[in-house]
């Protein structure tokens, strides 16, 4: 299906990520999935190529483009040619944000032009070991000790987290307010910062997610991101566009899967035929591009409401939810007409099957995206129960 939302100059900017994950990443998926960690070579060179932070000001040393289709393209590439677990975009697109958008003039001068030159590389740090999709259940705190907070806590479950210079970390800051959040820059070096182990996960092999460990280290003051206690409003703001984020790279990867999928059912045969000759190979086949071709057209008119301003909370939480769901799908059945081959690690199906699991859970789980999609077209429990307390309020 001819996509509308490109023009000339994105698939001219499409051929050269394309070479770039050619040349730069794609040869060392073997090895980075061995050693569970993609080299920081992979974020300089991304860097040396533009390809970092191109949202952020020229004074900078960003391309000023935020054009989110760019970084649409970016993810795409990555997904056909790149490494699963190279999180680029993470660094880029969802980590970057927080500092170009919340940050100070001063604070943007002094991180952003390292993170674009990949010679900084970006993590969050909201979950922890009792609080996962219940961000508000954060324990880790920042005490106000005058010139500095005084930073206790533990994360878990963190994407770049051990290649990480700048760790953007959630910590309770008002202990009496269960939204009394706020966010700080953790930096490479800190007294007291430390990492934990790189987390030995069922996929995305190369993608270091760890621990990290927060004793007594003093945060300076210059390094509070945004406004105190608003750090949970905050986090809410980028909602959008981070699953937005997700949603592209999931779709990618089961069109990717469709693709190597039709190139082995047209060469293994079996009682005579190809798999591809079969009734339900092809119906199977079917079915996977029909949903690929409708998601892409929802995804693409998100991404084109996202560059108008206009994409809400609840169109991304579908968008997010119906492209995990169907990458799951669509990897099972690719998975399936591989056959044995499918289980093997040899062929890169059985990596993309492991891979695309985490989709329905990080990000917001399936369950937290019907949630809101429930409460947006009215089934909203929390607010039926505050109509009863307050009728219950004026009937006394
Ligand atoms: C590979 C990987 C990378 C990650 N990277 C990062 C990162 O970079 N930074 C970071 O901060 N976190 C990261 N996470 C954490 C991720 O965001 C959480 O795992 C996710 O939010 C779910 O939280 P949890 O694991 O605590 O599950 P829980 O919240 O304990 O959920 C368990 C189950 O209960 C369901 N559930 C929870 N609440 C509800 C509800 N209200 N209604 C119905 N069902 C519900 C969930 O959907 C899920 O099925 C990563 C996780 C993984 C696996």
């Amino acid at each position: 299906m001819r996509r509308k939302i490109f023009g000339e100059e994105h698939e001219m900017f499409r051929d050269s990520v394309r070479s770039f994950m050619q040349k730069e990443i794609q040869p060392n998926r073997d090895k980075w999935h061995e050693q569970g960690i993609v080299d920081r070579e992979a974020f300089l060179k991304a860097g040396e190529q533009g390809l970092l932070l191109m949202w952020a000001d020229e004074k900078y040393g960003g391309a000023g483009v935020s054009d989110f289709r760019y970084e649409q393209i970016i993810i795409e590439e990555n997904a056909w040619y790149g490494d699963a677990g190279f999180f680029m975009t993470l660094h880029s697109r969802l980590v970057g944000p927080y500092i170009g958008q919340l940050g100070t003039e001063e604070q943007k001068a002094r991180w952003l032009p390292k993170c674009i030159t990949g010679e900084h590389i970006l993590a969050v740090a909201i979950t922890e070991p009792g609080a996962g999709s219940d961000v508000a259940g954060i324990r880790s705190r920042a005490e106000d000790k005058g010139e500095y907070f005084l930073l206790n806590g533990s994360k878990t479950y963190i994407s770049n987290g051990i290649l990480a210079d700048l760790v953007i970390v959630v910590a309770r800051t008002d202990q009496n307010s269960r939204h009394g959040l706020s966010l700080f820059v953790v930096e490479r070096g800190m007294e007291g910062f430390e990492r934990g182990r790189n987390l030995r996960k069922m996929g995305l092999k190369s993608q270091d997610t760890s621990e990290l460990f927060f004793n007594n280290v003093k945060v300076p003051k210059e390094n509070l991101l945004g406004e105190l206690n608003r750090g949970f409003y905050q986090l809410m703001h980028f909602l959008a566009e981070e699953r937005l984020l997700g949603a592209a790279g999931y779709l990618a990867a089961a069109d990717v899967a469709f693709d190597i999928t039709m190139d082995y059912i047209k060469e293994r045969k079996a009682f005579g035929q190809t798999i591809a000759d079969f009734q339900n190979t092809r119906f199977m086949m079917a079915d996977m591009r029909m949903n690929i071709d409708v998601a892409q057209a929802f995804i693409d008119q998100c991404v084109d409401e996202h560059n108008h301003g206009e994409l809400n909370a609840d169109t991304a939480a579908k968008a997010k939810l119906f492209t995990s769901e169907l990458e799951c799908r669509v990897m099972d059945d690719c998975v399936q007409l591989h056959g044995g081959a499918g289980y093997m690690d040899e062929y890169p199906i059985c990596r993309m099957y492991l891979n695309a699991r985490v989709s329905r859970i990080y990000a917001g789980s399936s369950e937290v995206m019907r949630e809101i999609i429930a409460r947006s077209v009215g089934l909203d429990p929390r607010k039926k129960k505050k109509k009863a307390v307050e009728n219950q309020a004026s009937a006394a």
